[in-house]
């Protein structure tokens, strides 16, 4: 049928019928970024980490297309990727202990390592019945979705309620004959605060069980504190009874998205994370992470990243983000209403309200309506709602200040969002399995939430909303609001 007769459906069709010029393609893509948080400048204080150095992230887009097209299916075939993997993998093992020999796997993020880690824990000592992952409530939840994907249960355990460390006693009485593998963070995410690395580990050993060191944030900035003479515990794997680390360099390591590494303690742990089939009749299988095909383009940015950098840079990168958060942790302490949550070890900061008339969300769409990008982090375990800054030397700390202090005064004079209680009881109550998505955008809609964007989001509304619900519930909404998100036309 010629495309000029095609029915309607056709011609709304997303594929164009005849290819178009690269020109109008590109033009069509920077439209559909104006409506993007910048990437680099320091203002969006989170998600993204900038060096300030733009021929090093330069030389990783380069070094990026350069195997872009270079497929990690078969090493054999492409025999550069074994030895960037080696590469990669032994500078962040000889930082984290264990020395330059310590195996790894190179693969696409902190979530990927954890489930690598879960899969290759729950591989090496099969229990009766269902294995358990004890974690502390701060973990990182790729902890929960590793445990979620592997039939592996997630044990959690509360944390100690002033500095949200996590509790040795607490980790020790949740072990069970079942307890495949025990978790604590160098430093967990939401606080930036170390949790007693050795004494957890020392918990598990005790115990027979392995202990997983989550470093996927801090393990590329704690070594270049620690040579500067800051106060860092020990945490790697050099720590007896740590058994694996997870360390994302495209976090800390300022490689781009893509990149983290996971170490385990010897060769046959490592070889629990692989995975192998010929039980078909094509190609063999044989894959050390959970994608099978994959472009080696991240593996080669992290790697020139890594060497663009080298130590110097990465201390002189570590020095600067540390003063910037030492100085926003100073300021903070000078602004009515807020303060910093604990003790973070790296620079994360997280900033909540003592004063209820000050709310934390509507201070983050005050804060972007100033140019600022603030992360909200929702109420758990009587840990208040609060704001994380992810900094880096980039962001202008005197700037931000002004702003948050403005936003701060602008949220005061606001007040918090006025959120129905019945719909918080309607909300809790609500048969989603019943609704259709569109029943759910009909709902959104009703209640102001305007899923087109359409200038700056009111996200205050819709995070009062879901931190007045237990986590279930929340997590209900969100599969639907991701759902909806993603349906309708382009
Ligand atoms: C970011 C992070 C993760 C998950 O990493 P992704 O790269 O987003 O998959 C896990 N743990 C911690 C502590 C993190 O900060």
């Amino acid at each position: 049928m010629p495309p000029e007769t095609a029915s309607p459906a056709t011609a709304r069709s997303a594929l164009p019928e005849t290819g178009r010029p690269a020109a109008e393609v590109l033009a069509e893509l920077a439209r559909l970024r104006e409506g993007d948080l910048p990437v680099r400048g320091g203002k969006v204080t989170a998600y993204v980490y900038d060096t300030g150095r733009d021929a090093v992230h330069d030389l990783a887009a380069t070094a990026h297309r350069e195997l872009l097209e270079v497929n990690c299916l078969d090493p054999t075939a492409f025999p550069s990727i074994v030895a960037l993997e080696r590469s990669v993998v032994a500078a962040v093992a000889e930082r984290l202990g264990g020395g330059a020999a310590t195996p790894g796997v190179f693969t696409s993020g902190g979530t990927e390592s954890i489930m690598l880690a879960v899969k290759a824990a729950r591989d090496a000592r099969p229990v009766d019945g269902r294995p358990q992952l004890v974690l502390p409530a701060t973990a990182h939840p790729a902890f929960r979705k590793a445990a979620h994907y592997l039939g592996v249960e997630a044990v959690t355990v509360p944390v100690d309620p002033d500095t949200y460390r996590a509790d040795p006693d607490a980790v020790r009485a949740a072990l069970t004959p079942r307890t495949v593998l025990v978790v604590c963070s160098a430093p967990s995410y939401p606080q930036g605060v170390m949790d007693p690395v050795a004494e957890i580990a020392a918990v598990a050993a005790e115990a027979g069980v392995l202990c997983h060191v989550d470093a996927c944030v801090g393990g590329w900035v704690l070594p270049w504190l620690r040579e500067a003479r800051r106060d860092v515990p020990p945490f790697d794997l050099s720590v007896p009874g740590v058994t694996s680390l997870s360390c994302d360099l495209h976090k800390y390591g300022y490689a781009p998205k893509g990149a983290s590494v996971v170490l385990f303690a010897d060769e046959a742990l490592r070889r629990r994370a692989y995975y192998a089939s010929a039980e078909w009749p094509g190609y063999t299988v044989i894959n050390a992470t959970v994608q099978s095909s994959r472009s080696a383009g991240p593996l080669a940015a992290a790697w020139a990243t890594l060497r663009a950098l080298g130590a110097d840079g990465y201390r002189e990168l570590a020095a600067t983000a540390t003063a910037a958060a030492d100085r926003l942790r100073e300021g903070v302490a000078g602004i009515p209403g807020l303060r910093v949550l604990g003790d973070p070890a790296v620079p994360l900061v997280a900033v909540a309200s003592d004063d209820p008339a000050v709310d934390v969300f509507v201070l983050a769409d005050e804060a972007r309506a100033r140019g600022w990008f603030f992360q909200p982090q929702l109420s758990y375990q009587g840990i208040p709602p609060n704001l994380h800054f992810t900094l880096t030397g980039v962001t202008d700390v005197e700037a931000l200040l002004e702003a948050l202090a403005g936003a701060a005064e602008a949220a005061r004079e606001a007040g918090p969002p006025d959120v129905p209680s019945d719909l918080v009881d309607a909300l809790r109550a609500l048969d989603l399995d019943g609704m259709t998505d569109a029943d759910f955008a009909g709902l959104l809609q009703a209640v102001g939430v305007d899923l087109d964007g359409g200038g700056e989001p009111e996200m205050a509304f819709v995070n009062t909303v879901l931190d007045a619900l237990p986590p279930e519930i929340r997590e209900g909404l969100l599969i639907r609001f991701l759902s909806v998100l993603y349906s309708g036309a382009p």
